[in-house]
């Protein structure tokens, strides 16, 4: 079996039918991270366990004990997910050295079916980014051309998938962080429904628009992986009830009978050439497998960055207020024998413990907040999020799914846009709304740029439709014009 390319369903039969064991898998893609991510920096921390979490996996099979459906295989995670045991520094100085004493929800939930954890993934600062520059250990390299980002915030989820240093990967889109970095690393990346995934042991960004997902090769592997983390946990009391369905098994690429949406707001004149044609392309593939083409509007969808800036900064900048150098991590340290007083000692542990944009959505988010604003800024954002959430089932009414561009172009050169900050957030133009709607939304890798830079496509549908959804993503896979190519650092 080539690991490289086989599925999950794929690695984990092959395991538990011990024709490969879980310990050669791990070793497998240990040696690529060991040879492969100084050209990356993917990683922020590897887990010196995960041999050996591999061989309790391989004797459970050997004493013939029931493995789950991810038996043997390798996952990165990425840094905002707590994990027993091991650093999880959310890219951040002030959280340099926290080592969480338990384990996310979704991450028991990859170990209960068998998964193992290699590491710990690169990412922007507390997952504020589009581009992964603003991490405290270092940028994340694209591995199809070194010189441009990875995308953000889980660029590097995105650049360790892409690179196969592990199977899969898992990130958290609060604005569009895994869809981003997926499309700019041509990988397929889900972002679930708001409620899907438990948030439990996810650092909190902005509480009501976080939700953490996969990103995988293949669109069966991320429908398997939902299928795993998806569902009720009483730690998270936003998690819903609804059943999970079995995703993986029921995906089809026969679209006969659904409506895909065109956006009307989306296809801009500001789009690049070749990612509009890429998005001509898909619809026209999205055609042939059966599916109907209507035109939609959701007018609300262009103020969705300035909205969705407006709620992520507030509840970022209350969210934040734990890390006072008291609790967790990094405090600063006394000036010679002088003792600092606390309001000192808070100052200088934030001051130098938070980068630079975290500062600055601490400050305009604690603004936005404050009294005699909070009605102007944070909850008149929230109105008008209702309104675009409204809009936005509207649309739902009249097509299954939406198809369109992640970003308004490929991945962009290191240091192109970090100095501009308002370029910086208008890359979230075209993502930032399934987070403010709750829906569900995913990239599936289409095309390749004349730069041989990967395009994707978004697919959104209605709240808990992500079957659909994973449906026309697995369509599009079956007729993608990326097929087969192969990233440099590979
Ligand atoms: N780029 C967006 C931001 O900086 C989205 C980040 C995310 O989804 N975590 O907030």
């Amino acid at each position: 079996m080539d690991l490289l390319t086989a599925s999950f369903s794929e690695i984990s039969a092959a395991v538990r039918e011990k024709k490969v064991s879980a310990v050669e898998v791990t070793k497998f893609f240990l040696n690529r991270v060991n040879r492969l991510d100084q050209h990356l920096n993917s990683f922020i921390s590897r887990d010196e366990t995960a041999v050996k979490q591999a061989e309790s996996i391989d004797q459970r099979i050997l004493r013939g004990d029931s493995v789950g459906a991810l038996a043997g295989i390798p996952f990165g995670i990425k840094d905002m997910i707590c994990t027993k045991g091991l650093r999880t520094t959310a890219a951040s100085k002030i959280l340099e050295n926290f080592v969480p004493p338990y384990d996310a929800t979704l991450v028991e939930r990859l170990r209960g079916a068998g998964a193992i954890v290699l590491g710990k993934l690169n990412q922007d600062e507390f997952a504020m980014g589009s581009s992964n520059e603003t991490s405290a250990f270092g940028l994340c390299k694209n591995p199809w051309n070194v010189e441009y980002v990875t995308g953000g915030s889980s660029g590097g989820a995105g650049a360790a998938k892409a690179s196969r240093l592990t199977a899969g990967t898992i990130g958290t889109d609060t604005g569009g962080s895994i869809r981003q970095p997926a499309s700019f690393c041509g990988v397929v990346g889900v972002k679930p429904t708001y409620g899907r995934v438990s948030r439990y042991g996810i650092i909190a960004y902005a509480s009501s628009l976080d939700q953490a997902g996969p990103m995988t090769s293949y669109v069966s592997d991320a429908a398997l992986t939902l299928e795993v983390i998806c569902g009720r946990d009483p730690m998270d009391s936003t998690t819903s009830n609804q059943a999970v369905q079995a995703y993986s098994q029921n995906l089809t690429s026969n679209l006969t009978g659904l409506k895909i949406g065109l956006l009307k707001e989306f296809l801009t004149e500001g789009l690049d050439s070749e990612v509009n044609k890429a998005v001509d392309d898909a619809v026209a593939a999205a055609k042939r497998m059966g599916a109907e083409i209507v035109e939609v509007s959701v007018p609300l969808t262009s103020l969705s960055v300035p909205i969705y800036y407006l709620i992520a900064m507030s509840e970022a900048s209350s969210n934040l207020a734990r890390y006072d150098g008291i609790k967790y991590g990094y405090r600063a340290p006394t000036e010679g024998s002088r003792e600092l007083s606390l309001e000192e000692m808070y100052s200088k542990t934030r001051g130098v413990g938070f980068g630079s944009e975290v500062q600055r959505r601490i400050i305009i988010g604690t603004y936005c907040l404050s009294s005699g604003y909070y009605d102007a800024y944070y909850n008149k954002a929230c109105q008008v999020r209702r309104l675009l959430k409204n809009q936005s089932d509207e649309a739902f009414k009249k097509c299954d799914v939406i198809l369109g561009p992640v970003s308004t172009t490929p991945a962009f050169k290191i240091g192109d846009r970090i100095s501009d900050t308002m370029a910086m957030y208008l890359n979230d133009i075209f993502t930032t709304s399934t987070n403010l709607a709750g829906l569900p939304g995913m990239t599936v890798p289409f095309a390749i740029s004349s730069k041989r830079l990967p395009i994707g496509i978004q697919l959104t549908a209605g709240h808990f439709q992500e079957q659909t959804m994973l449906n026309v993503g697995f369509a599009l896979e079956q007729n993608s014009l990326s097929k087969g190519e192969r990233p440099n650092v590979y």
